[in-house]
């Protein structure tokens, strides 16, 4: 976590000191007036919904002891104790530039992951593997984007040896200044699929976005690419740096081979021109291509195979993803309710009608968001891959439900074993129905972050 004097937070942020001593040293950076913040400095950002120099006195209840206040904004009348306070023109921009001055300081390698799906996932299997051998800090929860990433970087220890950090984007440019902030030494993309199709364009839209974290590599960097991505191959000579590809299709320098599902247990593979296993304790083929990039960032550094194995296997997602609990009168939930894209969708459909020992498999799904015009046939999309596939009841919920189930019927489901709910409450009782008389169904509950699905795993538990 970043120590500094004030002096040293005005001079990163390219701020004035307005008040206070600037000998006191600040121990860490808070955005939050709500949580705990001993010896912090406030920064108050300016919402949509709020301005949160209004909460300053509930911050400095909390412990605050410095603030960064936007020169527009009034100060408060009152003293509010021996509170610093370090004018600058935009709270934002000076979190930001504070952020990327106090990365500079630091000796810790950066690992930056972007992607359209599996970042979290990725993140959290690099992180493992690191672990095994490296003082590691990686992302917490989601906090990916221009506030969640400077933020993230003010934690960072100066003995900590390699930070992973999760960089999320809707737009262009945005991966540009995370990667700004962060300087990372190695740069990941998991995949290119459509989330955020609405704000890029195309698929190659979203490739270039991406591409910017590559972009600002140095050229003693590494690009981590999946290799299985053409648009990806085809950017390849605006790479700065040494380039590895993973993926399961030839040409990969990490590429998955003899890969077995072991159903919700995970999935075995071995890494081609390697003689050991990897143990994957994560359901989902798809997973293996995260897996990869771990095992490419543990042996640039130098890890052995044996290391990085060990490291695989004791992976855990981040709740939400992939989730498995089992129900008390038998059988399992997969609760992957914390987001969907079209690809995750479908990966996660796959993964259930992989599923081994279950005598019922039921997906449960709902809307995936921010798909802009493509909504429609994309949602029909879903339910044609679903149709395909070994499921045993479709559920669907929300605006588009009824977009899934005509592909799936189109695909040859029949029809009587498609259920539209229109409420959650509904699909939990249905559910319930059906799954009464039969010993180990398995559950798929997903759809995007805002139809909250996991209502759905949790009734279904209860
Ligand atoms: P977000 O944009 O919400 O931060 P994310 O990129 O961090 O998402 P995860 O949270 O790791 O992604 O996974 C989200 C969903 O994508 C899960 O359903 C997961 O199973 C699926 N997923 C993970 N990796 C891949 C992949 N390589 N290809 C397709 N789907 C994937
Ligand atoms: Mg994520």
């Amino acid at each position: 976590m970043i120590r500094a004097s004030i002096q040293e937070i005005v001079n990163m942020a390219e701020g004035e000191l307005l008040k206070g001593d600037p000998a006191l040293v600040i121990h860490g950076v808070s955005t939050d007036s709500r949580k705990q913040m001993t010896g912090c400095l406030f920064v108050p950002l300016i919402g949509e919904r709020h301005d949160a120099h209004e909460f300053l006195s509930q911050a400095v209840d909390n412990g605050a002891v410095a603030a960064l206040w936007q020169k527009n904004r009034p100060l408060p009348e009152q003293s509010v104790g021996k509170l610093a306070f370090i004018g600058v023109d935009d709270t934002l921009a000076a979190l930001q530039k504070i952020a990327k001055a106090y990365r500079r300081t630091l000796r810790t390698k950066v690992v930056g992951v972007t992607g359209s799906n599996g970042k979290t996932s990725t993140k959290d299997m690099i992180a493992q593997v690191l672990s095994e051998r490296f003082k590691v800090q990686k992302t917490q929860g989601n906090l990916n984007n221009h506030i969640g990433l400077p933020l993230m970087v003010l934690t960072l220890e100066p003995d900590t040896d390699v930070a992973v950090l999760e960089m999320g984007m809707s737009g262009r440019g945005e991966i540009a200044l995370l990667a700004d902030i962060a300087a990372p030494e190695i740069g990941v993309i998991t995949n290119i699929g459509e989330a955020h199709i609405e704000f890029l364009g195309s698929r190659e839209g979203i490739a270039r976005a991406k591409f910017e974290l590559i972009e600002a590599l140095s050229p003693d960097g590494l690009a981590l690419l999946h290799g299985d991505e053409p648009l990806l191959r085809a950017l390849a000579d605006r790479i700065p740096c040494l380039t590895q590809w993973f993926g399961f299709e030839e040409n990969n320098d990490y590429r998955a081979v003899d890969i077995r599902s072991l159903g919700l247990e995970g999935t075995s593979f071995r890494v081609e021109g390697e003689g050991l296993e990897y143990r994957l304790p994560v359901p989902g083929v798809h997973q293996v291509g995260n897996a990869l990039a771990a095992v490419a960032v543990g042996r640039h550094l130098g890890m052995s195979v044996g290391e990085i194995a060990s490291g695989l296997s004791k992976t855990a997602l981040s709740a939400m993803r992939m989730e498995v609990r089992a129900r008390p009168a038998g059988g399992y939930i997969v609760n992957d309710a914390y987001n969907a894209s079209p690809t995750s969708m479908k990966a996660a459909l796959k993964m259930l009608s992989d599923t081994p020992g279950t005598d019922f498999r039921v997906a449960a799904i709902g809307d995936m968001l921010e798909l802009g015009d493509l909504a429609a046939e994309m949602h029909y999309e879903v339910g044609r891959k679903a149709g395909h596939l070994r499921i045993d009841l479709l559920v669907t919920l929300g605006q588009h439900a009824a977009d899934i189930a005509r592909g799936a019927e189109d695909a040859g489901f029949a029809k009587d074993r498609i259920f539209m709910a229109e409420t959650k409450q509904q699909a939990i009782e249905y559910i319930q129905h059906c799954i009464a008389d039969k010993e180990f169904p398995v559950i798929l509950v997903k759809a995007s972050r805002g139809m909250k699905m996991e209502e759905i795993a949790a009734g279904l538990l209860a």
